[in-house]
């Protein structure tokens, strides 16, 4: 990813620091430096090289309190940010059996439900939408909301357009720690020196909990390892965005299916040694569901696979909140649902930093106070063990 901040010069800060070149801090950025505000994004890594480069490129959260807006925003996201990020309007979910049609049949209600529209497919409309799907279907659904994106060209939109406004990327550059004064934070500390800010806004994805604690935060938190593989390019599909069996992805502009989804291996991510590459046993598993899912395409070579890693909360929904103590900082991790919601949750954050909260949608259940109750074993007690533990056990 191309960056025109120059890499090496020193920062004397900015008005927002941004902790995370990710689809939430990015778009973030892209918000506050559209309307003039002095933005500074830092990266330990390169832009969205993390699960935000790495993920389905779904966009379609019907259970979030920001789906509308993530609705309205996506169509003109290509002309907000000035590039394009190849999304494609709607999806189809693909029922192999009676169970999986009941099971996405809730999702349509939910969303028919904030008025959103769907229909109901039987197996030939299923297969006339997706040639690649085979006898075993039973139905499905066509949603005329939703739709995907493709995650690279999405990262580097936001960059290029936040920098475009006047915003600054600063790669390499790993947060180490944050100075404070009056209830406020007033600079970062990296491995590049001192960072003054008026404003911070933590966006690192399954390190937020980590750079939150030390700022007296407590934000529960654990990460898992999940693998997308991608074939090689298959005649188009009158539409890309099909999933089921479990699975979530999208067929590519050239015909690949990228596809994802399930089993998790859960990581610990202090002193993590573990790559983001793919294991050959979570690699079958996806290739195996995806033959079943696209029998006509059960043919087709795997050409590329990689693993990235997913921020999950304890009760598998976002934490956007803006703190009170310290009272300049805002923190987002989206566990799990960050690509899709990326515009609306840059919005969000925009108006959490500038004005003090969300005008648009109600954030509420966003807040750390619900785990206010959490029992201190709600990672074992959610099946949470460390490869390394799982290894010996
Ligand atoms: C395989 C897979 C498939 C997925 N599919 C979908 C999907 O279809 N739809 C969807 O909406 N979501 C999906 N997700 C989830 C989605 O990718 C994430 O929720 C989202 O990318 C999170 O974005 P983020 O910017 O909050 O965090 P990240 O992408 O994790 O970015 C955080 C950034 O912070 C940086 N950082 C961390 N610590 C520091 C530090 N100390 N100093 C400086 N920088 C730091 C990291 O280098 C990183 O670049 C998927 C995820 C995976 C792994």
């Amino acid at each position: 990813m191309q960056s025109s901040a120059t890499q090496d010069s020193e920062t004397s800060g900015a008005a927002v620091v941004v902790i995370g070149a990710g689809a939430t801090g990015l778009s973030a950025a892209f918000w506050l430096a559209r309307e003039g505000v002095d933005v500074l994004v830092l990266d330990k890594g390169i832009v969205g090289w993390e699960a935000s480069g790495r993920n389905g490129g779904g966009c379609s959260h019907h259970a979030s309190p920001l789906f509308a807006e993530e609705q309205r925003l996506w169509p003109q996201m290509d002309e907000l940010l000035g590039y394009p990020t190849e999304f494609q309007p709607g999806r189809v979910r693909v029922a192999l059996d009676e169970r999986q049609m009941a099971l996405y049949g809730r999702s349509v209600e939910n969303a028919t439900a904030q008025g959103f529209r769907a229909e109901t497919l039987d197996a030939a409309g299923v297969r006339d939408l997706v040639p690649l799907a085979g006898e075993a279907v039973v139905g499905g659904y066509l949603w005329h909301f939703g739709g995907h994106a493709n995650p690279h060209r999405t990262l580097q939109a936001y960059a290029w357009a936040m920098q475009d406004h006047g915003g600054r990327i600063l790669q390499h550059t790993s947060v180490k720690g944050f100075a404070t004064a009056g209830g406020r934070v007033t600079a970062v500390e990296t491995d590049r020196g001192r960072i003054a800010c008026d404003a911070l806004v933590i966006a690192a994805g399954p390190q937020t909990g980590r750079l939150a604690a030390m700022l007296d935060v407590d934000v529960p938190m654990a990460a898992a390892r999940a693998e997308m593989i991608v074939t090689e390019p298959l005649p188009l599909m009158p539409m890309g965005g099909i999933d089921g069996n479990g699975l979530y992805g999208r067929q590519t502009l050239r015909g690949n299916l990228a596809y994802g989804g399930g089993p998790h291996e859960w990581l610990e991510l202090a002193g993590m040694t573990v790559p983001h590459r793919s294991a050959t046993p979570l690699m079958r598993n996806i290739s195996g569901r995806l033959a079943d899912l696209f029998p006509k395409a059960a043919h087709a070579k795997i050409i590329r696979s990689w693993a990235g890693i997913i921020e999950n909360t304890p009760d598998g929904r976002p934490v956007i909140e803006r703190l009170t103590a310290p009272d300049n900082a805002v923190i987002a991790t989206l566990s799990s649902v960050g690509f899709g919601l990326s515009p609306a949750t840059g919005h969000a954050i925009r108006d959490l930093v500038v004005d003090g909260e969300c005008d648009f949608a109600d954030l509420s259940s966003f807040r750390l106070a619900r785990f206010a109750d959490l029992e201190p074993d709600w990672r074992e007690r959610q099946g949470w063990m460390p490869l390394g533990e799982q290894a010996a056990a």
